[in-house]
């Protein structure tokens, strides 16, 4: 009908203004059409007003700037295509809040948006800094911006580290709350920890994994292995053995 059909415009219009738009060009090859009425749904539905340009592009996901209102923030889309969904899929294994999701490429992705969403508001209720998360669709997360209007925070290994043990302490703490809090990040490193406002932000929690995953505890090793060695060079004297005693003791 006539509503139909005016909408089905409008998302034409909307989907050829975003493949022309000068930051998703070098990307357009690989959004599919889910995306484009991925992002559309989060531009009607007041999520997103206008959109930035890129921060990052990595293998599984590129991640932009956009406004929402008067804010910046952060819009991190999955490439459904690129996306490894097989490694993905067993990081969903024994996870009580993703049972029965089965493999197809499209529900893993969406599941993996939903789980990283969900382990970012776990994270901030336990007491640990990330961006907040603001709307899920399908493939695409709009979280907090961590930055100014020059660009993003930086990394932890993009920074020189003033007080390299204050910073231990407090990604040990960090390490620690999430844990207690049932969930351990299985990517944590100096490339995943960012320095803004003066304070430490964990990212990218979406292959974080519950205390039930069957690799949980490999994970947690390899996690504290990587900060402590990374602190270790910075001069700490922290170990691995250290980090992860004082991680799993009650
Ligand atoms: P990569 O494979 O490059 O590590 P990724 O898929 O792991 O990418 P993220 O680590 O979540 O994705 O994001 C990639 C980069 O984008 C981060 O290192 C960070 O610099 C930037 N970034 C991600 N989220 C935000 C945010 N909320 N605010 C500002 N910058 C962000
Ligand atoms: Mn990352």
């Amino acid at each position: 009908d006539r509503i139909a059909r005016k909408r089905d415009r409008e998302f034409s219009e909307f989907r050829k203004r975003i493949k022309d738009a000068d930051q998703f060009k070098v990307e357009a090859s690989v959004f599919d059409d889910a995306t484009y009425g991925a992002l559309y749904k989060l531009v009607q539905d007041g999520h997103i007003d206008a959109f930035g340009g890129p921060i990052s592009t990595g293998k599984e996901a590129n991640v932009y700037t956009a406004l929402s209102g008067d804010t910046e923030v952060a819009v991190k889309v999955y490439r459904i295509n690129a996306s490894d969904f097989k490694d993905m899929r067993s990081y969903l294994d024994g996870d009580p809040r993703f049972e029965g999701i089965g493999s197809d490429k499209k529900k893993v992705v969406t599941a993996w948006v939903r789980k990283e969403s969900s382990n970012l508001k776990r994270a901030r209720r336990a007491g640990v800094r990330t961006p907040e998360p603001i709307a899920v669709e399908r493939n695409v997360l709009v979280m907090e911006y961590l930055g100014t209007e020059e660009g993003r925070s930086k990394r932890l290994s993009e920074v020189h580290i003033e007080n390299p043990e204050t910073a231990y302490e407090v990604v040990k703490e960090y390490t620690r709350r999430l844990y207690d809090a049932g969930l351990v990040h299985g990517d944590l490193s100096e490339y995943n920890i960012v320095f803004h406002e003066g304070q430490l932000y964990i990212i990218d929690l979406g292959q974080a994994v519950t205390i039930h995953h069957p690799n949980a505890d490999d994970f947690l090793e390899r996690d504290c292995r990587n900060v402590a060695n990374f602190f270790a060079r910075q001069g700490v004297d922290a170990t691995p053995e250290e980090l992860l005693a004082y991680v799993r003791e009650y």
